[in-house]
């Protein structure tokens, strides 16, 4: 049976989260994504969460604050 993924309930989309993350639709087009602003804030804290852990590999985006490491502090 065919699951119809604008129905899912919020834990039923959490449950997934690692997967549509992983996946290579952008989470973005999720129809739960879209209808839900809870799982949107958490969506973002969790790609925020990623890309510090990556260690700020990525491209500042907009409205973000650019984090820069390039000066680690010398132990001395
Ligand atoms: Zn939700």
């Amino acid at each position: 049976m065919p699951e119809d993924v604008s129905q899912l309930t919020c834990d039923q989309f959490q449950r997934r989260l690692c997967e549509l993350l992983a996946s290579d639709q952008p989470i973005e087009e999720h129809p739960h994504y879209k209808a839900c602003i809870l799982c949107r804030y958490l969506v973002r804290g969790f790609e925020e969460m990623i890309e510090r852990t990556l260690g700020e590999q990525l491209d500042p985006k907009d409205g973000q604050e650019p984090k820069r490491k390039d000066d680690w502090p010398e132990a001395t």
